[in-house]
């Protein structure tokens, strides 16, 4: 039976992910010592452990390795205390936070400052949006669902840069309807294209094919997300790290595979899994 394989245009890094990882690689061929990333670079185990291997270490907390010199800010940014507790300190800091989630960042003090109650649609965990929220001024708030508090008169609202345009037009439209007696609301669009567009591509091919491969770190929000929305199509769909998961039962009934892959995986680990898919077929 003959079998096609499709590849999601734009799959793998996004231009930010792929910034902050060429200076890791980059710093790591030209630092002599060891050098650290504050939480990993990405989500990404595979990426993570290459760059071990190279000399560049995650580190959860700033005390607890005390000679650092050097130290990288991931793409998703840091709060702002951390940021100015780091400055402090007499060590280099490379900032590889996204130049998008720079901007969401930024709007969030100018709103603050211009005294707006920020909202930030997203999820509150994430560290990119708290380190949105670290800029967003103390009224700021993080609005995940349909549920909408009673906020201030004037507010402004951005997005966690990741967040699905459908889920964060839903949000809007409940607030916009809520018992809220607004004087002003003052909207900001800090969404991401490459997370749309990618969900975009990921769902014109999940149409039509009969097996969705997603593959990304089993932490990164957005290759969860992308496995979700393949999921919620009715399309066969496995959410794998590397080629090695990949279980030959899964590709013998199909005729149609389709490959995605969250902003952290890098292309290397999704040639693997062509190769992996391709040699099973043959
Ligand atoms: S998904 Fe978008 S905002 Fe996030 S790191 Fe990538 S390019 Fe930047």
């Amino acid at each position: 039976m003959q079998k096609n394989i499709v590849l999601v245009e734009g799959a793998g890094f996004c231009f930010g992910v792929k910034r902050a990882i060429d200076i890791a690689f980059d710093v790591a061929r030209n630092y002599k010592e060891r050098v650290f990333t504050l939480g990993p670079i990405i989500h990404n185990p595979h990426v993570v452990e290459k760059l071990k291997e190279l000399g560049v270490y995650p580190l959860e907390e700033l005390s607890k390795e005390k000679s650092i010199k050097t130290l990288i800010i991931r793409a998703h940014g840091i709060p702002k205390e951390k940021f100015n507790e780091i400055k402090q300190k007499d060590m280099e800091i490379i900032d590889a936070t996204c130049p998008f989630v720079k901007r969401a960042q930024s709007l969030a003090e100018k709103l603050a400052t211009e005294g707006y109650q920020v909202v930030i649609i997203g999820d509150r965990e994430h560290p990119e949006v708290q380190g949105i929220f670290s800029y967003a001024g103390p009224d700021a708030i993080v609005i995940n669902s349909s549920e909408i508090p009673i906020l201030n008169k004037k507010i402004g609202i951005i997005q966690q840069t990741t967040q699905p345009l459908t889920k964060v037009k839903e949000i809007m439209n409940e607030l916009i309807n809520s018992r809220n007696e607004f004087e002003e609301i003052r909207i900001f669009n800090t969404l991401c294209n490459f997370t749309s567009k990618r969900l975009q591509a990921t769902e014109k091919v999940a149409r039509n094919v009969d097996l969705m491969i997603v593959v990304g770190g089993k932490n990164s929000a957005n290759t969860t997300q992308l496995a979700r929305l393949c999921k919620n199509m009715g399309v066969k769909t496995y959410h794998i790290e590397n080629a090695q998961e990949i279980n030959k039962e899964w590709i013998e009934c199909t005729t149609t595979i389709g490959i995605t892959a969250g902003a952290s995986t890098p292309q290397w680990i999704i040639d693997e899994v062509i190769d992996k898919i391709k040699e099973f077929i043959n």
